[in-house]
């Protein structure tokens, strides 16, 4: 089977690492230096059995459909795009009615275990696709998931991922919160999350991210702040559109989107921690 894969960000490189050597691959990224030695267009990757795509954005993946290199100039009847980005089902469903009307195929696929997953190749697979789609789709998301779940139809992966992370934010915020002042009344960050950590209030923040990045100073940056920014605006605007009240996902919304404009769009998704911080004026450190 002959796969194209198109989006070598921050995760689509470890992703598309779990391909080579299973068959023919075609990459392609629009900053050309990331994929030097593959030269191809959207056009040349997308003439595959199953495209997949890794972008910031659903508005990216629209964008390269159209022009005599776009991807609906590639992609041949009876193949299968699978969209690996974390999108919005509105556009997607959009995408996938263009895509049938030329006889090809479309799932959402978003992903869930960041850089670290995406390297050992044990993301989770949130797929929005019908159920003949989802049989072909498994396989080849099996090379970089551990956990392929099909959730429903088109549309269905996005707003998976988009609540998933509208909670991963809600967390990051309210232990951000917690943790500074926790500081600030003279408990030890590491005795503290140890105790939170043994009781209710744990989460992967708790348990995993401020361990490792907030209590080490470590910090590394594997997911820019300005894609959870818009993770959680898609989350808002789905419960919007499904009648629902959601005041905890708009202020998270209304946060995030200010901690962006503050740090700028290369941050990473635990920066607005540093904001709590240094408001404070303490640092949640060992
Ligand atoms: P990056 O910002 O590192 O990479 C984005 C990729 O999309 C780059 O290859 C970029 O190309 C390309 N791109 C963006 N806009 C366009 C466009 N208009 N046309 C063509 N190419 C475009 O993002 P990540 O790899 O971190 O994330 C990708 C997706 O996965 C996002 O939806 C994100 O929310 C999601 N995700 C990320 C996780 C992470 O830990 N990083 C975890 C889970 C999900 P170029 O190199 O030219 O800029």
């Amino acid at each position: 089977m002959h796969v194209g894969f198109l989006g070598l960000g921050a995760l689509g490189t470890p992703m598309a690492a779990h391909l080579v050597g299973r068959g023919p691959l075609t990459v392609w990224n629009r900053t050309g230096a990331r994929a030097a030695e593959f030269a191809a267009t959207p056009r040349e990757a997308a003439a595959a059995d199953v495209v997949i795509t890794c972008f910031g954005t659903s508005a990216d993946v629209a964008s390269l459909l159209d022009g005599p290199d776009g991807l609906l100039a590639g992609l041949r009847r009876g193949a299968l795009l699978i969209d690996c980005t974390s999108g919005d089902p509105t556009t997607s469903r959009r995408i996938a009615a263009r895509l049938a009307a030329r006889g090809v195929a479309f799932a959402d696929a978003p992903v869930s275990g960041g850089t670290n997953g995406a390297e050992a190749g044990t993301l989770t697979v949130m797929v929005g696709a019908d159920a003949d789609t989802f049989a072909r789709a498994r396989p080849v998301l099996a090379a970089f998931g551990k956990r392929v779940d099909h959730v429903g139809p088109v549309g269905a992966g996005d707003a998976l991922k988009a609540v998933n992370n509208a909670l991963l934010a809600a967390n990051i915020l309210a232990v951000g919160e917690g943790m500074t002042a926790l500081v600030k009344a003279g408990v030890a960050p590491r005795r503290a999350l140890d105790v939170i950590n043994a009781s209710s209030g744990r989460s992967f923040v708790s348990e995993t991210l401020v361990p490792e990045r907030v209590l080490t100073g470590a910090w590394p940056r594997t997911f820019r702040l300005a894609l959870l920014d818009k993770d959680v605006r898609i989350a808002a605007d789905l419960m919007a559109d499904t009648g629902v009240s959601g005041p905890v996902v708009e202020l998270c919304s209304s946060l995030l989107g200010a901690a962006r404009a503050e740090l700028g769009e290369a941050a990473d998704y635990l920066d607005p921690i540093r904001l709590t911080e240094r408001q404070a004026g303490v640092e949640i450190r060992e």
